[in-house]
């Protein structure tokens, strides 16, 4: 007998998979990727996680579908901040079904909780999941299945529902001593979530949205660097540090450029590729106004082509257009 987990990585997720596991089922634990993870690659912990069980690991990229279908529409609304956790989760179910078939498995795992998060976790929301996974009652909940009602893996005898859990709530403590029963190490996940948790994050999406279409290759933009929007419209994202400066190298969108002061030690900015004259100007200022640059003027390189001669301004001329 063949499953598929949805996997994030994370300890529950994990728990679940070495529960099945222990009860002879071949677990593949998939990943889906809806472009919103921290910026840290969190792959090779994801990797070691499943090795360390005995799963299959698997990954795969639904960005498009997700800022398509999900992220600007969700039926059921967002959390605190940009997360469509209730959609997002349903959606996730969908994908992991379709991907169940491909890969002849018979049902679906989750390491979800009842309980656990008081939006998207309690009784209520993961009966919606399922609706809107349309998962057909072949989801099984190892941690929480006692409390839930009977799914097709336990009715046809695929699983032992004897040796399933009755876990609720926020409490870690049952899932402290079930990592240690199954000898697992390592097992915190390495920091940062879904960014569309974070209220700042939430707030760079909503700006860009309101100028712009957000597509796959724009996402990245919005990990990284001090974020202002000036007079004319532009967009202008200056890099903090080196892991900005090359996040914002790698970045693919092909709707900004890239401007760096030249003769100085200079972060990567980039600006968007339609500012008027007056936000370039101001832009290639506001990029020496975060170098060590003196009163003088200074070229500004424009996408790797172009320079332009300009001074310093005042940060705190820069900050009147921060997010
Ligand atoms: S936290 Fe992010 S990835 Fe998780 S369900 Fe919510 S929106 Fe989706």
């Amino acid at each position: 007998m063949k499953a598929v987990a949805l996997f994030s990585g994370g300890l529950d997720s994990t728990l679940a998979m070495a529960l099945m596991i222990e009860q002879g089922i071949e677990v593949v634990g998939l990943n889906v990727n809806i472009g919103f993870g921290s910026t840290k690659d969190r792959r090779e912990h994801m990797e070691k996680m499943c090795q360390q069980v005995g799963a299959e690991f698997m990954e795969v990229d639904i960005r498009s579908q997700f800022l398509r279908d999900i992220l600007f529409s969700p039926k059921y609304g967002y959390g605190k901040n940009f997360n469509p956790c209730i959609d997002c989760h349903g959606n996730m179910f969908r994908v992991a079904k379709e991907i169940m078939v491909e890969v002849g498995a018979s049902f679906l795992i989750s390491g979800e909780v009842v309980g656990q998060r008081p939006k998207s976790q309690n009784s209520q929301a993961l009966k919606i999941v399922e609706e809107l996974g349309e998962t057909d009652e072949l989801l099984i909940r190892p941690l929480s299945a006692k409390l839930l009602k009977k799914t097709v893996p336990e009715r046809n005898g695929w699983v032992d529902r004897e040796k399933l859990l009755r876990i609720s709530g926020r409490g870690r403590e049952t899932q402290m001593k079930l990592a240690e029963r199954f000898g697992l190490s390592d097992f915190e996940t390495p920091a940062g979530g879904c960014l569309l948790t974070d209220s700042f994050f939430a707030t760079k999406i909503r700006d860009f949205v309101k100028y712009d279409k957000l597509e796959v290759d724009d996402i990245d933009i919005l990990k990284f660097g001090r974020h202002f929007r000036l007079e004319d419209g532009a967009k202008l994202v200056i890099g903090r540090n080196l892991e900005d400066n090359n996040g914002l190298k790698s970045v693919k969108s092909k709707k900004f450029i890239s401007l760096e002061g030249v003769g100085v030690k200079s972060p990567i900015a980039l600006i968007s590729k339609d500012a008027s004259e007056k936000d370039l100007f101001f832009g290639c200022s506001a990029v020496l106004s975060y170098t060590k640059a003196e009163n003088r003027e200074y070229e500004v390189e424009i996408g790797e082509k172009e320079r332009v001669l300009v001074s310093p301004i005042s940060r705190d001329e820069v900050r009147k257009y921060s997010l």
